[in-house]
């Protein structure tokens, strides 16, 4: 049992599949409201509005650009007049060593998964400190703290979201808003590829409990992080990787 969310509405970026998709069912099961977003794959966005039902809204928006933010944050406020939740979820991964990368690789993982997640919590923050309450969460990841031999801005990206979420847990806590993060290790989903099955092997043997984690391993901290039980977090980093990483 995580919450009762029933009339509290959640934002989840990149709820279209993978992490966010678990997390949107999630919040959706214990009651929110939930504006899911996506960039680009509508198929898989109209599939999670299907499995949600009545209580979801699938929006396109590219977190990194502070117009479609806007748009999202005027449909969200018009229709529901306030936010509750906010999952900062969306980003993108790019397997090149340091000197393959192109700077407009580098700028474009920071502006999805970084400058995203500011863009998104500075639009919806504002309604959360008027009513006086709201949560937000970021997914960062364990590379942000074990770093990576082969994707540096997705690392730094991720580092970035630690230390922004400290930064506006400390702004934001004397406002009613939480902000924490959820850094989870390999989680089973699209960006979680493997380049043949040995590397899959030897990835399992890292990870003390044997199995690679689900959405649903991330989504049910996401919702605890939401739920009342969770009053008095605020600008932690909760490390949900199966004991790859003890942090
Ligand atoms: P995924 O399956 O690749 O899904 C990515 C999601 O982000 C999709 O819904 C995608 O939308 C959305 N997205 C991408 N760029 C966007 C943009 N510019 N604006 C709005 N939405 C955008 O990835 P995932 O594995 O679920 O990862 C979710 C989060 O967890 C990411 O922040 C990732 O870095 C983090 N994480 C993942 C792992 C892992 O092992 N999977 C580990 C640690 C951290 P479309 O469907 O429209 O493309």
């Amino acid at each position: 049992m995580t919450g009762n969310f029933d009339d509290l509405v959640a934002v989840v970026t990149g709820a279209s599949r993978g992490i966010g998709r678990g997390i949107a069912l999630e919040l959706a099961k214990n009651g929110a409201s939930v504006v899911g977003v996506y960039v680009s794959d509508k198929e898989s966005a109209d599939r999670v509005r299907v499995e949600i039902g009545a209580n979801v809204d699938m929006v396109r928006c590219d977190v990194s650009s502070e117009e479609d933010v806007k748009a999202l944050s005027d449909m969200v406020m018009q229709k529901h007049g306030r936010v509750d939740f906010l999952v900062n979820n969306a980003g993108i991964h790019q397997h090149l060593k340091s000197w393959e990368l192109a700077e407009e690789d580098w700028r474009r993982v920071i502006d999805v998964n970084l400058t995203g997640t500011f863009l998104v919590t500075k639009a919806f923050t504002p309604a959360m400190k008027e009513q006086g309450f709201g949560r937000v969460v970021n997914i960062s990841s364990c590379i942000a703290y074990m770093g990576t031999d082969h994707e540096v801005h997705y690392a730094a990206s991720k580092g970035g979201v630690v230390a922004l979420t400290k930064s506006l847990a400390l702004e934001l806590a004397g406002y009613g808003i939480n902000v924490n993060a959820i850094a989870p290790g390999y989680v089973s989903t699209d960006m979680c590829v493997f380049d043949s099955e040995e590397e899959e092997r030897k990835a399992l043997e890292t990870i003390p409990k044997g199995r690679l984690g689900l959405p649903e391993d991330i989504a049910k901290p996401v919702s605890f992080l939401c739920s009342e039980g969770a009053d008095y977090i605020t600008g932690q980093v909760i490390h949900v990787n199966g004991g790859l990483l003890m942090y």
